[in-house]
């Protein structure tokens, strides 16, 4: 594809816009991609250009671009109801459908939902929530959090916090107390000569030591993604989740499903937990909620949970567009797509294994590939110096990038993070697409690897 941009818009973004989480030297010599439109799995820059987009827009695009049904229901809604809020004893009709919508497709009793308008949001909610919870059941003293290594559960300073981003915690001094993490799962970087099955009861026993070094009378929850996206799609080995689970009954904290990247299908049921046979007290969501339409999230709590809230009066907790209609109108509309369409299943039965395959020929063909991880819909390819070795790439080598964006001259956007290359395709997405996709990324890994002294 082309490399010249639309260069006004570029100057103008350069001068007065601030971009989360890029590097302003290489916004300053590259400037921005500017993207103008949208369809099915493509968008199409300033330049027509036209991209296949493996990341969904940011893992969130479930249904894809393009839905004229969604137009028209925000339309719709917007001339009937533009906004009310929820804070005066008050509701609108498509907040009380999204919430018993909800409740039809998430796990055993999470059935009663907060509305929030992003994944932060929900789990700032979380955390608040929690601790609320605790207070009432008598346990202020249960207000520490357990979060993991790399995990990801937002950029508000609570969620900054909840996460386990150094870089993130190293900016400003982004971190509260009250914040705990464990190592992250992943086999590849510690498994050493454990095999994946050891390493899972390995890691989920970190957890196990943290409750042990903190006391479980000071602990409110655990949280983890099913998947941990952001940091890398570090998707655990069989029997994580289980003993994770066992573990947080044992002692008695909350167990919470962030599945802002999990949920609404990607791992081909409708969240996360489920792929793994766990069952959370919380569940925050987000992104694949309105395929990106329009921002809105929530957080499901357990019958026991909801009892025990509703036993400590008001609620002093909300935002001015918790359950913004339009949003919620969006987000019913876009659940109905995804079940109409079958999307679930079809990631489970097809597209996702489709996939994987895909995946699983690329690992034979290219050594720069260490390991294939995640499941489904949502993958991730650890670049390597040697696969035998399991050698890194240095920092300074910037594989990733370098893979990311010979990809990205090719037509199609894949996310670098760390050293991983990320592909989280929107769930529409067909054979042909996904062959294009495999194809692109084929010869961007051959490429890659000569640039970088691997052949
Ligand atoms: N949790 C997870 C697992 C996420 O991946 C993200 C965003 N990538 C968030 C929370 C935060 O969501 P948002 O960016 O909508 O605030």
């Amino acid at each position: 594809i082309t490399q010249t941009r639309t260069a006004h818009l570029q100057a103008i973004d350069a001068a007065h816009h601030i971009h989360p989480f890029c590097d302003p030297k290489s916004l300053a010599e590259r400037g921005t991609r500017v993207i103008t439109k949208a369809d099915g799995c493509y968008v199409e820059d300033s330049d027509g250009n036209r991209i296949l987009d493996g990341m969904a827009g940011l893992w969130c695009v479930n249904v894809g671009y393009g839905r004229q049904e969604l137009v028209d229901v925000a339309a719709r809604q917007m001339e009937e109801l533009p906004f009310y809020n929820s804070f005066f004893q008050s509701s609108t009709p498509s907040q009380i459908a999204l919430a018993e919508r909800l409740s039809k497709i998430t796990p055993g009793d999470l059935n009663h939902f907060f509305f929030a308008n992003s994944g932060s949001e929900a789990n700032d909610t979380v955390i608040r929530m929690a601790r609320h919870y605790w207070h009432l059941k008598g346990k202020p003293e249960k207000y520490k959090f357990i979060g993991r290594h790399l995990g990801y559960h937002g950029s508000t300073l609570a969620a900054t916090s909840l996460g386990g981003m150094k870089h993130m915690h190293d900016m400003g001094s982004s971190t509260l107390p009250g914040f705990e993490h464990i190592m992250e799962p992943h086999w590849f970087a510690h498994g050493g000569n454990l095999s994946p099955e050891q390493f899972a009861l390995r890691a989920a026993q970190a957890l196990e030591d943290k409750i042990l070094e903190i006391g479980a009378d000071n602990i409110a929850a655990f949280i983890g993604e099913p998947i941990q996206g952001a940091g890398g799609v570090i998707s655990p080995p069989p029997g994580y989740w289980p003993e994770i689970e066992r573990i947080c009954r044992k002692h008695d904290i909350l167990f919470v499903s962030d599945e802002v990247i999990c949920g609404f299908g990607r791992l081909g049921e409708w969240f996360g937990c489920q792929y793994y046979g766990v069952q959370p007290d919380i569940m925050p969501m987000a992104k694949g909620m309105s395929s990106g339409y329009l921002p809105i999230s929530a957080v499901a709590f357990s019958d026991r949970i909801f009892e025990t809230l509703n036993e400590g009066g008001p609620i002093s907790h909300g935002y001015t567009y918790s359950g913004h209609p339009v949003s919620c109108a969006v987000a019913h509309a876009n659940i109905d797509i995804i079940e109409r369409e079958g999307l679930v299943e079809r990631v489970r039965n097809d597209i996702g294994p489709y996939l994987q395959s895909g995946l699983a020929h690329l690992y034979e063909r290219h050594s720069i590939i260490g390991e294939v991880r995640g499941a489904q819909a949502l993958a991730g390819l650890q670049l390597v110096r040697s696969r035998d070795t399991r050698e890194p790439f240095a920092a300074e080598d910037n594989a990733a990038m370098i893979c990311r964006d010979i990809c990205l001259e090719k037509g199609l956007i894949m996310r670098a993070v760390g050293q991983a290359m990320v592909i989280c395709p929107p769930l529409t997405i067909t054979h042909a697409e996904i062959d294009e996709m495999i194809d692109k990324a084929d010869a961007g890994l051959r490429e890659a690897a000569s640039r970088l002294g691997l052949d």
